[in-house]
């Protein structure tokens, strides 16, 4: 497994910037997702890598090798690179065994310890009673096994995997999210898994890189998107809330600046003294009969255990949990806590 280094990384197709910019150094063994609006870049970025597309500008190092640079160019088929498309690309008229063996053979590897890497690879993918099927005999999460199986049989550096469960039905989904788990434990691989679902992202990933317009906006753990956003995107593109502009009132109170929010002076968490909005996650909002922030209940969805708010104030949609049911056009109090404040010029 490799470490894998974007530096100054650009991309354009006909003069059109689809990748600017990028900077980022992912561990080996890490697990990366690339998060981000369609069209925002995260293929030409997986491509970039497995060397099917050369960058315009910059350069991408595998496990410290140069392999896409202004004077070199590392050839797909010799990066060493596992690849996981949302089209399972399985060869049609191979059974399961012969698709997983496919990368070996063409590496040459002698018939008795292909044997033995096929076998391992089925029985840690759930496989192994699937050896002899063929592709249209398997259901489309045993297809992408069988795809994952094909990636991890030759050890690669790194592993891509590009919206990889985007043909699969949601309950499908969250089940393959154990498997890509549990290989990425099992393998230790680099791993970069594109996905345009923040909560795929969220649940998979050590890291997310959080992309538009072909930028990195922020590249932070999970807990870290969520909890301090850089900016209104990230706010908004990552987990349930709202954001919401605020009047500064220049105080600050233990290190935490004061906001004023629907005119109430709130202390908020923040890394800048001079924030523009706030993240209101749902955890931050206790619904209070004595608070006097208003909001108008305007649906109530029940998520088994507790309900769903949104909630209307001053114009802007909140959301906040609740353990009984509310009446639409309902007025609740609400009470703001452990807020989170960021200064984003551009909003
Ligand atoms: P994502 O995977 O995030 O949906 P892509 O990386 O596929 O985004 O595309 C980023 C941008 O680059 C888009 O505007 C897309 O139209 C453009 N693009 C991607 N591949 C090509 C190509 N081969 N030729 C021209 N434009 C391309
Ligand atoms: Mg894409």
């Amino acid at each position: 497994m490799a470490e894998l280094n974007f530096s100054n990384l650009s991309k354009q197709f006909d003069g059109v910037p689809a990748l600017q910019d990028i900077n980022a150094q992912i561990a080996s063994g890490e697990f990366v997702a690339l998060l981000g609006p369609s069209g925002c870049g995260k293929t030409t970025l997986l491509r970039l890598t497995a060397g099917f597309e050369q960058p315009s500008a910059g350069t991408i190092d595998l496990g410290g090798q140069t392999v896409a640079g202004e004077r070199q160019f590392v050839p797909p088929e010799d990066r060493e690179i596992g690849i996981v498309f949302q089209s399972y690309a399985l060869w049609p008229h191979k059974s399961v065994a012969a698709n997983v063996a496919y990368p070996l053979e063409v590496r040459r590897v002698p018939r008795a310890e292909r044997q033995n890497r096929v076998s391992e690879a089925l029985t840690l993918t759930g496989l192994s009673d699937f050896a002899d099927r063929m592709p249209s005999q398997l259901s489309g999460g045993q297809r992408q096994r069988v795809a994952l199986a094909r990636c991890l049989v030759f050890d690669p550096r790194a592993v891509l995997l590009d919206e990889p469960l985007a043909n699969l039905d949601l309950a499908l989904r969250a089940s393959m999210h154990d498997v890509f788990s549990m290989f990425h434990r099992r393998t230790k691989a680099t791993m970069l898994y594109v996905t345009h679902d923040q909560g795929e992202a969220l649940a998979l990933a050590d890291r997310v890189a959080v992309m538009q317009a072909g930028k990195i906006r922020q590249f932070a753990a999970p807990e870290t998107l969520y909890r301090e956003p850089v900016d209104c995107f990230v706010a908004g593109f990552v987990g349930d809330g709202a954001v919401v502009p605020v009047r500064r009132t220049g105080r600050v109170d233990g290190h935490q600046p004061v906001v004023n929010v629907f005119g109430q002076d709130v202390r908020a968490r923040s890394a800048t003294t001079e924030p523009s909005h706030v993240s209101i996650r749902p955890e931050s909002i206790t619904l209070r009969d004595d608070a006097a922030i208003r909001g108008r209940v305007i649906s109530c969805t029940y998520l088994g255990g507790r309900f769903r708010l949104s909630l209307d104030t001053a114009g802007e949609t909140l959301v906040a949990f609740a353990t009984r049911r509310a009446a639409i056009g309902e007025t609740v109090g609400i009470h703001l806590d452990d807020l989170w404040a960021f200064h984003d010029p551009d909003s």
